[in-house]
Parts: structure tokens; sequence; C-alpha cells
């Protein structure tokens, strides 16, 4: 006899989204829609796998993401592919692909999806994690910087999340980031004996990273380090100021935080993040910023580019404790009772699915009482109770779960009765 075959698990740091947690997601995502749709952004859907060269040269070389985080291969054809880390870079490739950089440049895209980083996993980080983002491309007025906030803020909002406080920094420009660059090198090599392994790599390739070093002693190091707000030019600081008066004069609140910077090489000028303190330490649920050269550095012409992204896991976790249990109204489960009623009812059950109700039965005859156990357990609003003698009489009982209610109804009648319950 052969022997029973193993289970197979997915991989580590990959996880399945089950119902009923998968509600959560969808809730997530068609607030998503319905926010970014209202300041006019479309959704994009890029493939998950990428040339590596896009995120080399889209994210950075120098980055812990591509240096040590991505999944890359060489296929079949002699390809280096990779799983994409990140959203911006293969929005920023369809944007130049596509040739709506040249035909209407002005663009508003949105995506949602998994993306790959071969991380430690933990608590609300996967290596198959799914992101939220949102790309405004060829707006260089700070008016973007502050549209693109408050979007973030009011999605957040609308999607439940609660203490939410927002940090706000300029990182500069390519005209004035050099000499802050040599002012950290030059600071951070006072230092070198307190900073991690990876931070001494940054300080030759890109001292403004250590910024944002979750380690311990390096953060001790980076109280005391330079304040950008000294090397901004002018440019730079006009910028700034005009992207914090229009967030003032459209009431969102921020804080301004010069330890912001993004990880990402190709950020510069305006750097947010939106964080809460429901998930424990001050945590960042939605990150973005200015990336002004990037269309540029992927072979684009020059225009500007604003984002964010945020990280699904973080707000699951967010929000799963604040879902209310809605009574699912919607929801009619079928009781059947006896062979006829069991030949009868598909029929009737698709009359119903037909027009939009969400009918559930389990097919095999059961009793009625390890039936109506089912429909609690599945919330359902209502029960069809369908027997041999009601069907006989063309007829079936239906019972209303929260009220307790029963009620006599024609088989012809049954899609208006829901559908005036529903409506
Ligand atoms: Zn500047
Ligand atoms: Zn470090």
């Amino acid at each position: 006899m052969a022997s029973k075959p193993s289970i197979i698990k997915a991989p580590r740091g990959m996880v399945d989204v089950m119902p009923p947690a998968i509600k959560i997601w969808q809730n997530i995502e068609n607030t998503a829609r319905e926010v970014f749709g209202t300041y006019g952004y479309s959704e994009i859907r890029t493939p998950i796998l990428e040339d590596t060269s896009l995120f080399k040269r889209g994210v950075g070389e120098s980055t812990s993401v591509v240096e040590k985080e991505m999944y890359s291969f060489t296929d079949q054809g002699d390809h280096d592919l990779s799983l994409r880390p990140e959203g911006t870079a293969s929005v920023v490739r369809a944007y130049i692909e596509s040739g709506m950089c040249n035909i209407d440049p002005l663009a508003r895209y949105y995506y949602m999806g998994p993306m790959f980083r071969r991380e430690r996993p933990q608590k609300g980080r996967q290596r198959q994690f799914y992101q939220i983002g949102c790309e405004l491309l060829a707006a260089e007025s700070p008016y973007a910087d502050a549209e693109v906030i408050s979007m973030a803020e009011h999605f957040l909002k609308r999607a439940g999340v609660s203490d939410l406080s927002l940090e706000i920094n300029s990182i500069g420009c390519e005209a004035c980031r050099p000499s802050f660059n040599s002012a950290l090198v030059e600071y951070f090599v006072k230092f070198q004996g307190g900073l991690c392994d990876d931070c001494i790599r940054r300080l030759s390739k890109n001292p403004l990273r250590i910024l944002d070093c979750k380690n311990n002693s390096c953060k001790e190091i980076v109280e005391k380090a330079p304040r950008f707000s000294a090397f901004w030019c002018d440019a730079c600081v006009t910028h700034f100021s005009a992207v914090k008066q229009t967030l003032d004069g459209i009431g969102v609140s921020y804080v301004v935080n010069e330890q912001v910077v993004r990880g990402l090489d190709y950020y510069m000028r305006t750097a947010f993040e939106f964080t809460t303190t429901k998930l424990g330490a001050q945590n960042a649920v939605l990150a973005g910023g200015r990336y002004d050269g990037l269309v540029r550095g992927l072979g684009g012409p020059d225009v500007a580019g604003i984002g964010f992204a945020m990280g699904m896991e973080r707000l699951v976790l967010l929000l799963q404790d604040s879902t209310k249990k809605d009574p699912v109204d919607d929801v009619v489960y079928f009781a059947v009772i006896g062979e006829l009623a069991g030949r009868k009812a598909l029929p009737v059950i698709n009359l119903l699915r037909r027009d939009g109700i969400r009918v559930e039965w389990d097919y095999a005859a059961k009793s009625l009482k390890s039936q109506m156990r089912k429909a609690g357990k599945i919330e359902a609003g209502s029960v069809v109770i369908m027997g041999d003698d009601e069907i006989t009489r063309g007829e079936v009982i239906v019972k209303n779960m929260k009220t307790g209610e029963q009620q006599n109804v024609r088989i012809k009648d049954l899609p208006f009765h829901f559908i005036n319950i529903g409506g």
C-alpha cells in the first residue's frame, strides 16, 4: 500500500489569506478604490516579475532591499528577473513604456498587490507582503505634495485607522544634498565604532540612509547628527514652506521630523509618514515622498513624481479589532429537509443568486437542527426552510434570524421577498 502523501506547506513568510479574514482585506481595497477614485486616480496592474536591472536602477543598488532582500533568478532564457520588492519602479516603467509620459504626462495611478522581500518574517511583516500605493507623475507643484498627503490621510481615516500622526520632512534635492552628505560623512566618521556594519557601508555609498537605521546604537549617534534644514537650497526651502502652508490651509495637521527619510535612493524633497501607536511602539502605517529624478533615471523624460505606499498586513492588524461584526443581511441559508425538497432546491437557490442574493446550503440532507446550527455559524440573516410538505404547496418557510419571526412565502415570490428586505 502506498504511504500517505506528506503535507506541503506554504513557503516561509508567505501566508494564505483565508475567509473570513479576507473580508477586512476587501474592505480596505474597496475603500482605497473609492477614495483614490475621487482624486482622479486609476488602477494600474504591472507584472510581479521585472528585469532585475529595473530595481537596481529604480530602487538603488546600495539599498538593503536590492542588496540583500530581492528574490532574483536567471530564467531558462538567461534573463535576470526579480520578484518586485516594491511598486513604484514598476509603475514608472509602465508609464514610460506605454508612452503615457509623452502623450499625457500628468498621470495618477494606484496599485495593490503582492511584493516580495526576503526578510526575517515577524508579526505584520511577511516575505510576500501586500502593498497599496499611489503615484502622481509630472506634478512639480507643492500643491501636489499636499494633495497626495491629504488623500493618504483621507484614505486612512475612511478605512478606520485611528490615532494617526503625520510627520513630514524635506530631504533636499540634487543641488543641496551633496553638501549635506559631506557633512553627514564628516560627522559619522567620528563615530564609526558605534555604527552597525550596514551603516559603515552606507557611509561611503549613501550616508543619508544611516538616518533611518533601526539599529539602537546607530539611532543614538543619529540623534546629534547634522540637520538637513541647515543645508536646504532656496528652492527646497520655498517648496517645503509651500507644502506646509497648503497643508495648514486644508486642515491637515503634521509635525516636522528631520529624521524622516526614505529608504530608497530616488526620493527627494518631501518625505512623509503616517504613524500610529495602536500597534505598540510608534509604527509607520503609510510612507511616501517625492521622487523627481526617477522617471528620467529610468530612461523617461525629466518629469516629477510623488507617491506613497502602505503595507496591507499592518493595516489589517490595525483594523481587525475595530471591524464591527455587522449582521449579514444578505446571506440566506437554505435548510432542505427531505428527498423531494433536495431535488427542488437548486433551481430556487439559483433564482435568488441571479438576483444577487448570496445563498449557502449543504447539499446532502442533514437534520434541521444541524442545518440551523450551520446558518448561525455563517451569520445568515435569513433561513429558508424547504420541506416536502411546503414544496407540494409551492411554498417555503422563511425565518428571520434576528427577530425569530417565521412566515410562509410562495416560491415564485421568494426573490422579491429578499430584494425588499435587502433594499
Ligand atoms: Zn535643494
Ligand atoms: Zn546602522
